[in-house]
């Protein structure tokens, strides 16, 4: 990885590497922007760009510093993320005990907190004091989606920096730059996943979405092996990974796909689908799309949750598509 991986943080990058080129790396940045937007990864990126020991403004992955840093062994760049629900003071003094010495010559040490609102005043007042008492030259990140929520005393001190929400397009070329070729590239683009959460290759994600097309042909038709689906190894597999969200994502992006074929909106993007998208276009109407759509959202909500099971969540959605059931779940006790 490097800044070029983030194509859709583009401004940021400039931002950064402007402030590296004219040596006026602040001590403290506030990095914040909604969920999925690449901030605790740029964070990395700047740790190493400050540091690379071959290159200045975009990291060369290649030195050990790069290489220790990504794989998150650098004595020097330390990652802190909430304890349970807090980030708590004892992990504060944790970083005063480990950053005691200097550090070695010409390294500007990295603090990165991720979910940073996570903090108590108190705590945050000891990082404070910390940061602006440094034994060597030593930089924070911070990292929230809701940058109300840190305190106006962190704020103050620290250069704010926005991450924008890329658009769809932006997405998808960023999941090339990730290696996923199209037209699994536009899929995901359209999916809540982010990258980190699994590794998979285009191949293997074409795979499981023509899987998802086949069964979403079932589900419409209403065939009772629709149910039986869900035990064929592909569909275990992803529940015993904890990743039915794909499932259901991929479910969605289909159901929108072919109920905007139905009305003659074909996207370019996913043409290697277009037969199967027209052929189960002609046979559901826009109503059964959007009465399963509305199932889906719910399930994908529930899925979310940790105490429910999902193979049962999974059943249960089939069988409320195939007996029109009303899309209220609390009389399930789903609420
Ligand atoms: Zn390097």
């Amino acid at each position: 990885m490097s800044f070029q991986s983030y194509p859709t943080q583009k401004r940021v990058i400039e931002f950064l590497q402007t402030a590296i080129r004219q040596d006026r790396v602040a001590h403290g940045y506030l990095f914040y922007g909604p969920k999925g937007t690449y901030k605790r990864e740029m964070a990395l990126e700047f740790a190493k760009a400050i540091n690379c020991e071959q290159s200045q403004l975009d990291p060369c992955d290649e030195c050990l510093t790069c290489k220790q840093i990504q794989s998150g062994n650098h004595p020097d760049v330390l990652v802190i993320e909430p304890d349970g629900n807090v980030i708590k003071m004892e992990q504060i003094k944790q970083l005063q005990h480990r950053f005691r010495y200097q550090s070695a010559e010409g390294m500007t040490r990295v603090v990165i907190l991720d979910s940073a609102d996570q903090m108590r005043m108190e705590t945050a007042n000891t990082l404070l004091k910390f940061l602006e008492e440094p034994i060597s030259p030593m930089l924070a990140i911070l990292i929230t989606e809701q940058e109300k929520s840190i305190v106006q005393t962190v704020r103050s001190r620290c250069q704010m920096v926005r991450f924008v929400e890329p658009s769809w397009l932006e997405q998808a070329k960023m999941w090339q730059a990730h290696g996923i070729d199209p037209p699994m590239n536009y899929v995901l683009a359209q999916c809540s996943q982010e990258f980190e959460q699994f590794e998979m290759d285009s191949e293997e994600l074409e795979r499981i979405f023509r899987h998802v097309i086949d069964w979403s042909q079932l589900l419409v038709s209403k065939q009772s092996i629709a149910i039986i689906a869900i035990q064929e190894p592909w569909f275990q597999e992803l529940i015993q990974k904890k990743q039915v969200t794909l499932i259901l994502d991929f479910l969605m992006i289909w159901l929108r796909y072919v109920s905007r074929l139905a009305i003659g909106m074909a996207d370019e993007n996913m043409a290697d689908f277009i037969q199967q998208g027209s052929t189960q276009a002609k046979r559901t109407t826009q109503s059964v799309c959007a009465k399963m759509m509305e199932q889906v959202m719910i399930t994908r909500k529930l899925v979310a949750r940790p105490e429910l099971s999902n193979q049962s969540l999974i059943e249960q959605f089939v069988i409320r598509l195939q007996k029109d059931a009303p899309s209220d779940w609390t009389k399930l006790g789903y609420n």
